[in-house]
């Protein structure tokens, strides 16, 4: 008589240590069965990005590689997971189904169907949070009602949440038996037909070594440096955890217990950073409409320009003649990741100076980075566009001269990603337009031939957004 059989679904949970539905099946005492399920709807809005694409098809891959060595394997399978699971668990006379929960809207909408069909097939299922230090309804205002900003959220979160030890891997796992239509992870087809992720594969390593990896690098010094070189996009100040915090290569809880360990009482600005990202889940499981819409209705009346031209793939492209906006998205384009401070100068370019609705860069982002994550990237973008939750007030217009002189004093930054600028001093890095013809050429550049014109007049444009602004701003 074989064991009974525990179908583990895999999803954005691509690790052994501190997973609780796997650990679940195990103290069950069945066959445990890992599968994933692929059919587009784990990722960004169906529609994932090429970076994500590539980042998935590696953290599969390193999954499996890590069950074969305890004994099992990772299959996988295509098709929606509402028809798929119900039809596994029958054939595999599966009496229990377990998996780590996913917050957004449609998964938490399409999860319920599945648990719902799988009971009425009699299979018991169990989910399991893991994902997030608190999960989104944890937390709750003293009316009874869902955050709205953040400093009240963080320091509830502080007193309330508890940090209980991460679940340890395991040791050896059972071997599974063939899953009907198994397909090999390359058969997804996640990677790009033409192999233009030479800057990703070179600087990152998807998968849970990787994640610890980069965790062991980052607790090993700059944590206790955060505070004051999280802002420097010339430093590696901060952990670049976020691609495996996504794909659940490794957990919040983890990396809250390691920084600690590591840093006492000093690894609390990191721990605040990183409790936002419970809070954009917070927020979007609470506000599920501002997915697509602003979170403050007065911005539905925005007057975005309708027609922006070129404008938009000059952004993209990192030639909008800004240094700090062209270096943040030649960051972007090459390694799939962008620094946070540069994320909000590029994000407020884009919006604030050349009033392009948020929508445009939030999709370009989701295409282009390793982390992208609809919670985060949706409130990054109405965060900086003025219409989110506890947003930047109407009148913040990000000045990328001046943040590039304040938090990359000396254009190491700007000159790594816009080499075509090497040549100029410090003092005209971040607005070459300024500087003397003497200058330029001793530089060897020629403005508008070497490296655009400004593509904006900062100043003029801050005015414009700022009128624009002014039309919705009541309620801002
Ligand atoms: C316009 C815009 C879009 C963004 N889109 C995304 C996105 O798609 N995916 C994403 O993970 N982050 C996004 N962010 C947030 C932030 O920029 C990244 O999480 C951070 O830069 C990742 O680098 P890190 O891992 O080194 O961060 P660290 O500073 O080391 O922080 C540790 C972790 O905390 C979390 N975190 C830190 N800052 C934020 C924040 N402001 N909001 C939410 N979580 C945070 C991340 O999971 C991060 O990995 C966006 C920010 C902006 C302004």
């Amino acid at each position: 008589m074989t064991a009974p059989t525990a179908l583990l679904w895999c999803r954005r949970d691509l690790r052994l240590a501190d997973n609780p539905a796997l650990m679940w099946a195990l103290a069950q005492q069945r066959t445990v069965i890992p599968v994933y399920i692929h059919s587009g709807a784990e990722d960004y809005h169906d529609t994932p990005g090429a970076a994500s694409r590539w980042w998935l098809h590696h953290s599969l891959m390193a999954l499996d590689e890590d069950l074969r060595r305890l004994g099992s394997r990772l299959q996988v399978v295509e098709g929606p997971a509402e028809e798929r699971l119900p039809a596994l668990a029958r054939h595999l006379k599966a009496s229990m189904v377990t998996w780590n929960r996913l917050y957004e809207p449609a998964l938490a909408e399409r999860d319920a169907a599945v648990e719902a069909a799988l009971v009425r097939q009699g299979v018991t299922v169990s989910h399991h949070p893991g994902a997030l230090l608190a999960e989104p309804t944890a937390l709750h205002t003293a009316g009874g009602g869902p955050y709205r900003v953040y400093t009240p959220y963080w320091k509830a979160h502080r007193r309330t949440v508890g940090q209980p030890a991460p679940l340890a891997a395991p040791t050896a796992l059972p071997p599974p038996p063939d899953l009907p239509d198994a397909i090999p992870v390359e058969h997804l087809g996640l990677l790009p037909a033409v192999p233009w992720y030479g800057g990703l594969a070179d600087r990152w390593k998807p998968g849970e070594r990787g994640a610890h990896e980069a965790l062991a690098a980052f607790d090993g010094g700059a944590v206790s440096r955060y505070g004051e070189d999280r802002d420097r996009p010339d430093r590696i100040g901060t952990s670049r955890l976020s691609p495996h915090l996504h794909f659940g290569e490794i957990t919040p809880g983890q990396v809250a217990l390691a920084v600690q360990g590591a840093a006492g009482n000093d690894a609390d600005p990191f721990l605040r950073q990183l409790v936002w990202r419970d809070f954009a889940h917070h927020l979007l499981h609470h506000f599920p409409h501002t997915v697509t819409e602003p979170f403050n209705p007065r911005f539905a009346a925005f007057p975005w320009r309708r027609d922006p031209g070129t404008d938009l793939t000059r952004w993209q492209q990192g030639r909008t003649g800004i240094p700090l906006v062209d270096a943040g998205m030649r960051e972007l384009w090459h390694n799939g990741w962008m620094h946070n401070r540069v994320r909000m100068a590029v994000a407020s370019l884009l919006t604030k100076n050349l009033l392009i609705h948020w929508r445009a860069g939030e999709a370009w982002f989701r295409d282009t980075l390793v982390d992208a994550d609809v919670a985060n990237n949706v409130m990054g973008w109405q965060w900086t566009a003025g219409c989110g939750a506890d947003a930047a007030p109407y009148f913040r217009i990000f000045n990328p001269v001046r943040q590039g002189q304040r938090f990359d004093p000396e254009g190491a930054y700007v000159r790594r990603w816009v080499p075509e600028l090497g040549g100029l001093p410090d003092r005209y890095i971040h607005c070459p337009w300024e500087a003397p013809a003497a200058v330029l050429q001793e530089a060897g550049i020629t403005l508008g031939r070497d490296y655009p014109e400004p593509m904006v007049d900062l100043k003029a444009t801050r005015e414009r957004a700022l009128a624009a602004y002014g039309e919705v701003k009541g309620g801002a």
